[in-house]
């Protein structure tokens, strides 16, 4: 059967190397090559941008990004048997495919690309919160890439774009979009993968804001979402007792009524206490 690419189909290629997933290593891998390249698509401007792909696995969406005419793609995969299947994809698109043996946790990424660089990732499920956690908070802002465009099982994807009031509003939304502007622009079933995972599947699309949405000090507004979230069913002039001294306080120069609770204060409002905090340990 032909390909988008003329290259291999996936289950040949799967078979050729043998790649029979592994589940420590959070493979679940996307086979259907219309489905990648609707993927490469969502990820915006590929033809000016570089692209960070992690966990390439048999390479289904780097072959949907070089498709879609990704500038250069640089994918890190820690599965030493993908890497021939991989070669083969770079061998086709000479120039354009860096494949990276190694861990994505250890590996200096942006040090192997040129701005603007995109991230799009049908992420190890393992490692995917940590990973986006560190992409949106590196020393200096703005950081290496524009934006990412990520598969999350479906609950880390609603917790990525909650809002308040949500069940799944929460730190991960508050870091989100306080940096970026967060969708979900892509649902999937468990049947789209193999093998399938138990788990529904989402796409987010993060573009990042070149400041952030509200001043706030990133650490100080970390530790107080953490003291906030932390007992969430509970008013803040609780919760936050943590952050110690007169909390009623830093409460009340926030605008904030002390008997809310977490769940309900919108970002800006988070912003403001976090200001309050730094001002008083200033
Ligand atoms: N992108 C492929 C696809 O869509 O079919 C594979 C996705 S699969 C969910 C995750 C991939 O990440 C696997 O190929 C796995 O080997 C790789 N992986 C797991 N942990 C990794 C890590 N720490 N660094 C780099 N790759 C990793």
């Amino acid at each position: 059967m032909a390909t988008i690419d003329g290259l291999p189909p996936l289950r040949e290629v799967i078979a050729t190397y043998d790649l029979v997933a592994k589940r420590q290593l959070g493979q679940n891998f996307l086979l259907d090559l219309n489905l990648t390249a609707k993927i490469a698509r969502l990820a915006g401007d590929l033809a000016g941008s570089d692209v960070l792909e992690i966990g390439p696995g048999p390479g289904g969406l780097t072959r949907g990004l070089l498709v879609e005419g990704a500038r250069r793609v640089v994918a890190v995969e820690k599965d030493p048997r993908c890497i021939a299947a991989l070669q083969e994809i770079s061998a086709a698109y000479p120039g354009r495919l860096d494949v990276v043996e190694g861990d994505a946790m250890q590996i200096d990424m942006a040090a192997l690309l040129s701005p603007p660089v995109r991230i799009a990732a049908n992420l190890p499920y393992n490692v995917g919160t940590e990973l986006l956690i560190r992409w949106l908070t590196p020393k200096i802002w703005p950081p290496f890439w524009t934006s990412m465009t990520l598969m999350f099982q479906r609950e880390v994807a609603l917790r990525i774009t909650a809002k308040p009031g949500d069940d799944h509003y929460g730190r991960l939304a508050i870091l989100c979009q306080w940096r970026s502007d967060a969708k979900i622009v892509m649902h999937l079933p468990p049947e789209a993968f193999t093998p399938a995972p138990k788990v529904h599947s989402a796409v987010v699309h993060l573009t990042r804001l070149e400041a952030p949405r509200f001043a706030a000090d990133a650490k100080t507004l970390q530790r107080v979402v953490a003291a906030a979230f932390g007992q969430r069913r509970k008013m803040l002039r609780s919760s936050l007792k943590p952050l110690g001294g007169d909390v009623e306080a830093l409460l009340k120069a926030a605008n904030i009524p002390p008997t809310a609770r977490a769940e309900e204060i919108e970002l800006e409002r988070f912003c403001a206490l976090a200001r309050s905090v730094a001002e008083r340990d200033a």
